[in-house]
This record gives structure tokens, C-alpha cells and sequence, in this order.
């Protein structure tokens, strides 16, 4: 399976790195080595100084596909789950400045959270879902589906011209504002609505 992460999909987020809204989707990939093992710490890697929470909506695909037009998008999956694109600022920056790919930034081993539990897209209104990320008890982020650039279908639509998706693979749809860092100790709970996805320990 691969994992693939949607850039600046939420306007607030994209001014709070200074960057410009793109026209299409951004997109990046990480390993499947980057999936944190369900219930484990989030261990701080030693090569960054300092390492983000990005709380994003998780499409998780469900039949194999190519070219898929938009209004078929929507057969390709029936869940949405929440994760965490944990990424490692200061080395993203420094790729940033010198137009060099992201991967070491984003797709280093426990980068990609990912909730226990998936919720039946029929349970949900996908145009307005709310989903949120508490550190240490306290809300540091709060989004919903309806401030995101480009849809899930859309999403899928775009990516899928470029890559065939693949049963299992997972499509992080990028993070609303209020992006930080995290320390040693620091607890992380995420949720959709009232419920929640996962919690996760940083050491
Ligand atoms: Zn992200």
C-alpha cells in the first residue's frame, strides 16, 4: 500500500507557512514504513529539532483504479479515519528553500498516525465533517471537510492520473491551521465530532 498526503488544502493553513494556494493539488508521498504501529509512542527522531502535528481526514481506498472520473470517485471509498501527518519542520524548510523534495521531512518511520477505527462514510455528511486535535487536553486544531480546497473526489480524480490507487492505500487530505510542535510528554487525542480516533504519546 502507499500513503499519499495532500499539501496546503486549507487556506488558513497555507498562509500560516507563508505559502501560496495551488491550483491543483499538491501531493507527496510517504512509505509504509512511516505507519505508526497502532498504541505506540510517537518516538521524536534525532535528526529535527522540530517535529509538527498535522491533523488531517484519512480516505482509505477500497477498489483498484486509474483514470477515475469525478463522478465515479466517490465507489472508491466507504470509510474516512483520521491520522496525523507528523512532520519534521525544520528539515522541511530546509528543502523548501533549496527546491529539493519533501520525503525526508514527511515520510521518516512513525510520521504517518492513523486511527484504530474508520467511520462508514454513510455516517457522516462528507461536506461537513468536523474533526479536531487536543495536546495535553487542550484544542490546538479544529477543521472541517467544508474549508478544504478540493474535495475528496476531486482528490481522487487528480491523483488517480498519475498513480493507479490500490485497495488499502490511504489518502491524508491535508491540515486546517494551528499546526505545532510537540515535545517529549506531550499527549495527542484526535477527534471526529465528539468521537475519538486516537490518542498517541510523543517520547
Ligand atoms: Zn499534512
Amino acid at each position: 500500500m502507499k500513503i499519499i498526503c495532500i499539501g496546503r488544502n486549507y487556506v488558513n493553513h497555507a498562509k500560516e507557512l507563508g505559502n501560496d494556494i495551488t491550483s491543483e493539488p499538491l501531493f507527496f508521498l510517504k512509505p509504509d514504513t512511516a505507519i505508526q504501529p497502532k498504541g505506540h509512542p510517537f518516538f521524536i527522531p534525532d535528526f529535527s529539532n522540530d517535529i509538527h502535528y498535522e491533523v488531517e481526514l484519512v480516505i482509505r481506498i477500497n477498489k483498484t483504479g486509474k483514470y477515475i472520473e469525478e463522478k465515479f470517485a466517490h465507489t472508491y471509498y466507504s470509510q474516512i479515519g483520521l491520522g496525523i501527518d507528523f512532520t519534521a519542520r525544520d528539515i522541511q524548510e530546509k528543502c523548501k528553500s533549496k527546491g529539493l523534495p519533501w520525503e525526508k521531512a514527511k515520510g521518516f518511520d512513525g510520521s504517518a498516525q492513523i486511527s484504530r477505527n474508520f467511520i462508514d462514510k454513510s455516517d457522516l455528511d462528507l461536506n461537513n465533517i468536523s474533526f479536531s486535535l487536543q495536546k495535553n487536553g487542550g484544542q490546538v486544531q479544529q477543521g472541517n471537510s467544508k474549508e478544504m480546497c478540493f474535495n475528496f473526489d476531486t482528490i481522487i480524480t487528480y491523483i488517480s492520473k498519475f498513480y493507479t490507487l490500490k485497495i488499502g492505500d490511504l489518502i491524508y487530505t491535508g491540515t486546517p491551521e494551528g499546526v505545532g510542535p510537540v515535545v517529549a510528554g506531550d499527549k495527542l487525542k484526535g477527534f471526529i465530532g465528539e468521537k475519538e480516533m486516537f490518542k498517541v504519546v510523543i517520547k
